[in-house]
């Protein structure tokens, strides 16, 4: 079965019904595996070895292949799952974690993320591109993030643009740079440098929550300069580090928000929380990940 998108009865959530499972035969994302994985994209060291890679997904939440759209009727909403998937190894060695890489590596991994933004931003059928890092190692043991894009708006997500909108309309500003010069000397700030600020958000749904803000206001990671996208590096690293110390076990989400592509303008930035039960694309954007049909589940029970 085709990945499909499907919208609850009553309720604003949408499933993703993805029903392929990754093979746990031996390490696809190693250099030893090369072969078998098709390169979008890599930063290469001097001698030409890759450092950090981006791959087509084999076990994609949408693909390119899946029709566009729609198959419209107004009880039962579902859009086959189109657009793109990659997932990027951010590092060689099988076991390293990413917050044990050290900046200078981590902004190879933020310049591959801008990389394949750019490449994917402008294509037909884009409405999202999302990004998840986790290290539940769920799909793949060797430390990768999914980049992906979603032919749908999550609620979640136009909760937060409508929220924008309307402080924008009311008050001609930014909420997040209005929300940033709120919180500065607060007793949520974590710390900050000179181009981000981390915080422990007023409203946090989970525990060990943090949200990293550009302090410019920037919709994008594509906006940021290369001494940013450093330091965003040096930030990660820096938030993770100390995460690890008191997180037990230490198992995070990090979700990066950008500007959705055909919305005018966002302040980015990004979630990081201790990891819950449930699936980062649920806890990022709010998509239920669901490895069975409904229709599969009732032939199941039906015993036929
Ligand atoms: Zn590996
Ligand atoms: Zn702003």
């Amino acid at each position: 079965m085709q990945n499909e998108l499907r919208k609850s009865y009553e309720s604003k959530y949408w499933s993703l019904i993805s029903t392929v499972e990754p093979s746990k035969n031996g390490c696809f994302l190693c250099p030893a595996s090369e072969e078998k994985t098709k390169e979008t994209f890599s930063i290469k060291d001097a001698k030409g070895k890759w450092l950090v890679r981006s791959i087509i997904d084999p076990y994609p939440f949408t693909h390119p292949s899946m029709f566009k759209l729609k198959e419209k009727d107004d009880i039962l909403k579902k859009y086959t799952s189109h657009g793109w998937s990659e997932i990027i190894i951010e590092h060689r060695e099988h076991t390293k974690e990413l917050q044990e890489l050290s900046s200078e590596e981590i902004k190879n991994i933020l310049l591959v993320y801008v990389d394949r933004i750019k490449s994917m931003k402008n294509r037909e059928n884009v409405e999202l591109i999302g990004i998840i890092k986790d290290n539940m190692k769920m799909d793949f043991e060797h430390s990768n993030s999914k980049i992906f894009t979603l032919p749908i708006l999550p609620d979640l997500i136009k909760n937060k643009i409508d929220n924008f909108n309307d402080y924008k309309f009311k008050n001609e500003t930014c909420f997040y740079c209005d929300l940033i010069e709120r919180e500065k000397g607060s007793p949520r700030v974590i710390f900050e440098n000179k181009s981000f600020i981390v915080i422990s958000p007023f409203n946090q749904e989970n525990n060990y929550e943090v949200t990293i803000f550009p302090k410019e206001h920037y919709s994008c990671l594509t906006d940021l300069n290369e001494f940013e996208i450093f330091t965003l590096a040096e930030t990660i690293k820096n938030i993770l580090t100390r995460m690890k110390i008191v997180v037990s076990p230490f198992k995070y989400s990090m979700i990066f928000y950008i500007k959705p592509c055909r919305i005018e303008d966002f302040h980015f930035h990004i979630r990081i929380f201790q990891k819950t039960i449930q699936h980062s694309l649920k806890e990022g954007y709010d998509i239920n990940l669901c490895k069975l049909s409904p229709e599969s589940i009732a032939k199941i029970l039906r015993g036929k």
